[in-house]
Formats: C-alpha cells, sequence, structure tokens
C-alpha cells in the first residue's frame, strides 16, 4: 500500500515530478555543503577509499546541480526519464553520501571528522525525504541508502553507544518515512482536486460556449472566438463574416414539431461544417440565424464561398418522409474594409442580412454604408409612426376597382396614406413593413378598416370596400370581432366589406386563421387573394379557403413577368376562377392595351392608374355621384 504511488492520474504525477526540479537553489547548497565536508574529512586521512568516495561524491553533486538546471528544459515531455534520471542522480548521491559516513565511523576518523560528515549525512537524509515527499520511492530510497552505511558501519563498531546511534537512527528513519507518506497524500490530492476543480471549469467554459442543438458555438463562444480570432491576426488578410437566417425555418417548427426543427437545424449545421473551410469559426446565434467567419483574399473569395454555402444550405432535403426545401438569406461584412472591430462587423453583417431579407429572401447581401442611412430612416419611421395616428398624419386613400364589362365602380381598396409634416408623402411600402415588424400595424390596422367602413357606409349599397389585412393582424385575438365591431359601429353591412390577404398568411394552415376566415365569411364578410402569382401560386388555398375573388399582381400586367407567359397564366387561373365561381381583379393597369389584354385573357375585374389612382373619401364620392350621373342622366337634370 505504501508504496502504490504509481496509481495516480498521469496529469498530477507530471505536476509532482515537475516539482522536483523546481528551486534547484537546494540542490546546490545541499551539494556545496557536502563537497565541503567531504574534502574537509578527506583531508584527515590517508586512506585513498575515502579520498575516492569524496570525490565521487563531489563529481555526483555538481552532476546533480547541472542536470536540474538543464534536464527540465531538454526534456519537457517526459515525465517518465526526467523522474529516472532524478532518482539516479539521488540515489547514488545519497549512497555516495552514507558509505563515505559509515567509512569516517568505521575506518576511525578523528571524532570531528566522522561528526561532520555523519551530520551532514543524516541532516541531508532528513532534508531530503521531506522535498522529495511528492516521490515517496525517492524519499524512501535515498533516506535507505543515506542511513544505512552508516548504521552497518555504527554496528560493525560494536560498542554499545555506537549501536544505540544505530538503532535511533533506524527509528528516526521509520519516522520520516511515515511523515513523508503523510505528506505525500497531502500533496496529491491537494494537487489532485486543484486540477479536478481547473477541468470542470474548463468543461464548463466549453459548455458555457456551444451551442446545445447544433453543438455549434453559440453567441458566447462566437464572441470569444471571433475577438480572439481578430487580436491574433498579425498579416491581417481580410476576414469575411457571413451571417445567415434560414427563410421558411419558423414554418417547418410550427408545422412539423420543434424536434423535426433541431434536425433541420443539425443538419444545416453539419453542411455548413463539411463546406466551410478547416479554419472557419462557426456558431449558431439563437433560433435559425448562423455565423461563419473564415479568412478570404478578397471580396471575390467571398462572393464565391457565399454562393457555394446559399446553394448547400437551399439543397433539399429529408427528415422521415419529409422532403424540406430551407432557403437562406444572408449578409456578408467584410473586415477590415466594413468595421474594425468585432461588434462594427457583426452590425454591418446584420443590415446586410436585413436587406437581404427585404429585397426577397434567398439571396447574400453585402454590407454597403447606405444601409445604415436605411436603417436610420427605419428607426425613425418606427418612432414616429405611434405619434402619426394622433398627430393626424395619416388618411386612407381608395383607389377604384372596375367592372371590365360595363366599366362600372364595383369597389373601392381603401389604401393608407402618410403625409409627414418634414419627409413629405411616405409610401405605405416604406412604413407598413416597419409597423408589422413592431407589432403597430394591430393599432393601425383596426383604425384603417373602422376609416375605410366609415367612408364606404356613404356609398351606394351595391359598392364594396376592400381593405388590406397583414398577417399579425389576423393573429391578434380577437381579431374577428374587432371588425364585426367596426362595421356595426360603422354600419355598414358585412357584405360590402372585402379583406384582401396574401398568400404568406395561408403558408402555415393555422387554426387562428381558419377560424378567423370561418367567422367572417359566416357573418358575410368577403375575402380575396392578394398579390396572387408573386408568392407560391398555390391553387389548393382557393378551394380551402372562402375567396371569391384572386388579384392578380401588377407585376403580370406591366411588370417584368408581363407578356405571352403571363396572358397564359391570366388565361388559366380566370377559367378556373369562372368555374368556382370567383372573381378575377388585374392590377395595375396602367394603359388601355393592358386593359384589352386582361379582358381578352378572361379577367372580370381592373384596378390601376388607367382608371384612377387611390383619392382622397371625397373624391371617391365624386366618382361615383359622376358615374350614376353618367348612367341615369334624368338624375343628373334633376
Ligand atoms: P397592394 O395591396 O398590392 O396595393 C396596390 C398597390 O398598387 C397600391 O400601392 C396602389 O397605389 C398601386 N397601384 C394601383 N394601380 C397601379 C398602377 O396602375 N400602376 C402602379 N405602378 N401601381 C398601382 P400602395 O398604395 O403604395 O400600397 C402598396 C402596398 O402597401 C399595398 O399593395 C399593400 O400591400 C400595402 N398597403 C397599402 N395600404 C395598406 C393598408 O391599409 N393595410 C395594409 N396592411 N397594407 C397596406
Ligand atoms: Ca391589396
Ligand atoms: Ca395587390
Amino acid at each position: 500500500m505504501l508504496f502504490r504511488t504509481n496509481a495516480i492520474d498521469d496529469r498530477v504525477r507530471k505536476i509532482l515530478v515537475a516539482n522536483l526540479y523546481t528551486k534547484p537553489g537546494t540542490l546546490v547548497t545541499g551539494a556545496a555543503n557536502g563537497i565541503l565536508a567531504a574534502l574537509i574529512a578527506a583531508s584527515y586521512t590517508t586512506i585513498p577509499l575515502i579520498f575516492e568516495t569524496a570525490v565521487i561524491l563531489s563529481v555526483i553533486g555538481v552532476l546533480r546541480v547541472v542536470m536540474a538546471i538543464v534536464l527540465p528544459r531538454l526534456m519537457k515531455r517526459s515525465t517518465k526519464w526526467l523522474e529516472l534520471l532524478y532518482e539516479l542522480g539521488a540515489f547514488s548521491y545519497c549512497f555516495a553520501v552514507g558509505v563515505l559516513g559509515g567509512m569516517t565511523i568505521y575506518f576511525g576518523l578523528p571524532a570531528a571528522a566522522q561528526l561532520l560528515v555523519t551530520c551532514y549525512a543524516i541532516g541531508y537524509g532528513s532534508g531530503m525525504s521531506s522535498r522529495n515527499a511528492g516521490r515517496p520511492t525517492i524519499a524512501v530510497g535515498g533516506m535507505v541508502l543515506t542511513f544505512a552505511p552508516i548504521c552497518v558501519a555504527l554496528w560493525l563498531v560494536g560498542d554499545l553507544a555506537s549501536r544505540a546511534l544505530a538503532v535511533a537512527i533506524v527509528i528516526a528513519f521509520l519516522g520520516m518515512m511515515s511523515i513523508a507518506f503523510q505528506i505525500f497524500r497531502t500533496l496529491r490530492d491537494s494537487v489532485a482536486a486543484a486540477e479536478t476543480s481547473a477541468r470542470l471549469a474548463e468543461k464548463m467554459q466549453v459548455l458555457a460556449r456551444t451551442d446545445v442543438v447544433t453543438n455549434l458555438l453559440n453567441r458566447a463562444g462566437l464572441n470569444h472566438f471571433l475577438v480572439e480570432h481578430l487580436s491574433r491576426r498579425n498579416q491581417s488578410p481580410n476576414l469575411a463574416l457571413f451571417w445567415f437566417d434560414l427563410d421558411k425555418f419558423k414554418e417547418v417548427n410550427d408545422a412539423l414539431g420543434h424536434q423535426t426543427g433541431d434536425r433541420v437545424l443539425c443538419e444545416m449545421a453539419q453542411r455548413l461544417r463539411s463546406q466551410a473551410k478547416p479554419d472557419a469559426v462557426i456558431g449558431r446565434f439563437g433560433g435559425d440565424e448562423f455565423i461563419l467567419a473564415c479568412d478570404v483574399r478578397d471580396r471575390r473569395e467571398a462572393e464565391a464561398i457565399a454562393l457555394a454555402l446559399l446553394g448547400e444550405i437551399s439543397r433539399p432535403l429529408r427528415i422521415d418522409q419529409h422532403r424540406l426545401e430551407v432557403g437562406c438569406s444572408m449578409g456578408i461584412a467584410l473586415y477590415p474594409e466594413d468595421g474594425a472591430d468585432i461588434e462594427t462587423l457583426m452590425q454591418g453583417a446584420d443590415l446586410a442580412l436585413y436587406h437581404a431579407k427585404v429585397n426577397g429572401r434567398n439571396q447574400a447581401s453585402f454590407f454597403d454604408p447606405s444601409m445604415t442611412r436605411d436603417l436610420v430612416r427605419r428607426r425613425e419611421i418606427e418612432a414616429e409612426l405611434r405619434l402619426a395616428v394622433q398627430r393626424d398624419e395619416l388618411s386612407i386613400f381608395f383607389q377604384p376597382i372596375v367592372d371590365l364589362a360595363t366599366g362600372k365602380i364595383r369597389a373601392f381598396e381603401a389604401l393608407v396614406r402618410w403625409f409627414h409634416p418634414e419627409k413629405g408623402e411616405l409610401r405605405p411600402d416604406e412604413f407598413i413593413p416597419v409597423a408589422e415588424e413592431t407589432g403597430a400595424i394591430i393599432t393601425l390596422g383596426n383604425w384603417i378598416t373602422a376609416q375605410a367602413a366609415r367612408a364606404a357606409a356613404q356609398w351606394p349599397d351595391d359598392v364594396t370596400v376592400a381593405v388590406n389585412l397583414s398577417p399579425l393582424q389576423i393573429k391578434a385575438p380577437g381579431a374577428a370581432l374587432g371588425i364585426l365591431s367596426a362595421l356595426r359601429e360603422a354600419r355598414l353591412p358585412p357584405h360590402r366589406l372585402e379583406l384582401e390577404i396574401t398568400e404568406t398568411v395561408l403558408l402555415d394552415h393555422s387554426k387562428q386563421t381558419e377560424d378567423f376566415m370561418a367567422e367572417l365569411s359566416a357573418a358575410g364578410v368577403r375575402f380575396a387573394l392578394d398579390d396572387f402569382g408573386t408568392g407560391y401560386s398555390s391553387l389548393g388555398y382557393l378551394n380551402k379557403y372562402p375567396f371569391g375573388k384572386i388579384k392578380v399582381d401588377r407585376s403580370f400586367v406591366s411588370g417584368i413577368n408581363a407578356g405571352a407567359k403571363s396572358d397564359a397564366i391570366i388565361r388559366a387561373v380566370s377559367e378556373m376562377a369562372s368555374r368556382l365561381g370567383m372573381e378575377i381583379v388585374a392590377e395595375g393597369l396602367e394603359t388601355v392595351e393592358q386593359v384589352k389584354t386582361v379582358r381578352a385573357a378572361g379577367c372580370t375585374l381592373g384596378q390601376g392608374y388607367y382608371f384612377s389612382r387611390a383619392v382622397p373619401d371625397y373624391l371617391a364620392g365624386m366618382l361615383l355621384t359622376q358615374e350614376r350621373d353618367q348612367l341615369n342622366p334624368k338624375r343628373a337634370a334633376g
């Protein structure tokens, strides 16, 4: 049991062995004392053996000092060899001291010489036992080798006092041995405890920096490594920071559950790892956002990497029986041109990501300083939008929707306008998304519906009003009730209100949306599918939800999509719409040719600058009166 010191952990052992070599100063004084004592003792006698032993002892003493200084530098890693060489030096020196002491007694040198060497030997043996308590083999072995020759010599001398001294030395040895072991155990346990807590702390740190779902770095880990990465770059090449956001992750999560969502995240992490350079830093920044940073030569290389990453992420993936396509948007910022520190660089990449998302997703955007200006404007809009209603800066304009067969106004679409005292007229495309992002759209939307209903109540009974609804408005608690009470307050029958919603609202197949539409449509409110042709253009929704109208997006009429192909699409959709008893509206009609084309393709209704822009409510009223007067000249005359 006593010698089971090898059972200790390698790391603890390493520390204990390294300890042997610390403070070589004690070795130097020990050796200097020993050499001096040996040479003085040798000078008392002519016996060659004593002289030779003194010389050997001196040589070993000097060698040990040299070894203690040189070896740890030469053999940093080899704990085994360090320990062995130390043992060899210690044992041979101890034995030389012991033998010299024994010889001064055995050969009867003058008492002073005997006393000098023996005292040194006993002192050295005891001293080394405590110095080497970290390696008890050395402590005990050293003591035995020092004390044994002296005890043997004392015993051989044979007188009572000498033998009593021999016995006393043995007893002292046993005491010292037990003390050495006690020190060893205390030392070993405290070193081991310190080691364990150091390792625990290391593990905790790793855990604190790791994302549990994907095993990538988390936000804290990313920050740490990015700061370190930047501080380490000496020749300073460019660094590219790619910030991703999965495009349809929320839908996947909502539709298929969190477990599937987590598997998608893991798969994406795996793809990033396999695609990235070996020195890239990759992490998940909460939710469905990932960050990858790596060295690049220039912007072109960053572009190539971005394309490869986009391609990899957008590859369809299969989870159980589901085949999923999760695209991603990406913002890229370059070091040092877009930011000299991590914080600025991250802000840049975040802004660029935002830009990529707004621009239609599944694309990458490089940071550009103008994005900061856009953001500032957005923040201003966000702050001022809250006050806009109170300050009476918002108003609702109405754009007629015209029957293409008769030219009569069948409805007006309510379009919100913001006349800002300093910025001038703000387009809804600019502030509606901000209102959606901040949630302000719910209050704003309620206000718009109420205003629109109030205006429509003044129109003839056969003219309806169409109001645009944002997804968030539909998901707000009590949304349907709010709309019905606005209708009651305005005294507008529900069938004269039409709600325009886009396909994105239906994507998640949520129960809330279904209930909302069912409740309102039971009360008589109508629904139109807005911006048809811009999203997935899934015809499945037309059957599933109570739509009475499809609005074909204006890009099919006057935009980049217009042409023979879009005619064919409009034709197909209007054919189906008429079979389902729905009406089809062509948006964005600006010329008489366009009107003719869409009418020929089967559209029943039209809307666009050709007929009229959106106008204030009193002008909408005037348009209606004018129209009725033309159709009914008698009334006009009267
Ligand atoms: P939208 O629902 O597709 O509305 C039609 C947009 O096309 C309107 O732009 C309208 O002014 C414009 N437009 C109409 N005829 C023509 C034409 O012949 N040529 C061209 N180039 N454009 C035409 P506006 O008013 O700027 O609204 C933009 C979008 O903002 C709307 O698109 C709608 O998505 C949103 N929006 C507007 N008002 C509201 C609102 O009260 N509530 C909500 N939630 N969204 C609104
Ligand atoms: Ca609309
Ligand atoms: Ca539209």
